[in-house]
């Protein structure tokens, strides 16, 4: 017999699904929300779907976005010869909110790991040496973490990038170890970005 309508342990079963969400979480997140007035859980699912259907990646640097081309890329304040490569786009949040960097972006989705499976087809590097083919670009900053993930990502991009004779930097390593970009304060991350050394 279930402790709980069949309904509720399906909703339970769903939300801890979800990172970081475990089951206490979930049963409490369950039970909150079939008690919470019906337009708000109304408003929270058309949230969740919108977002799901209309958020893409940006043509040019494949951040998350509701446009075909994000804010930055479409900036003609921007830099467009530097590129800073990152992770994810919450990395990419986390340097525009020092609104110091005035480059562009290439986000990867992801980071080399061969422990995990994942190779260097599975994030946006083709992506990345498309755009670098076209001749425009001056410098590619890399900006992965320094987990080991990060410094085997970073290896081989300068790798890649060589050959083509574009200068690139790597941040420095201010940034504490296996430390997410999106944890670490402004003053950090900056002194990180000016401290880069050239690959
Ligand atoms: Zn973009």
């Amino acid at each position: 017999m279930d402790l709980y309508s069949g309904k509720i342990n399906k909703l339970i079963e769903e939300l801890s699904a979800l990172p970081g969400i475990g089951n206490k979480s979930a049963s409490r997140l369950a039970f909150y929300l079939v008690n919470e007035p019906r337009e708000h859980v109304e408003r929270l699912t058309a949230a969740i779907t919108d977002a799901r259907q209309n958020v893409r990646f940006c043509r040019e640097c494949f951040t998350l976005t509701d446009e075909e081309l994000c804010p930055v890329c479409s900036s003609e304040k921007r830099d467009h010869s530097t590129i800073m490569v990152v992770e994810n786009s919450r990395d990419l949040a986390a340097y525009e909110k020092t609104g110091r960097y005035m480059g562009v972006y290439h986000v990867l989705h992801g980071a080399i790991s061969p422990m995990l499976g994942i190779g260097p087809d599975d994030i946006k590097l083709k992506e990345l040496m498309a755009r670098l083919s076209r001749g425009d670009v001056s410098e590619v900053i890399i900006a992965t973490n320094s987990s080991l993930e990060g410094e085997t990502t970073a290896m081989y991009i300068s790798k890649l990038i060589k050959p083509t004779g574009i200068k690139t930097t790597r941040i420095a390593t201010g940034v504490p170890v296996g430390g997410d970009l999106e944890n670490i304060d402004e003053v950090t991350l900056l002194r990180a970005l000016d401290g880069r050394t050239e690959l």
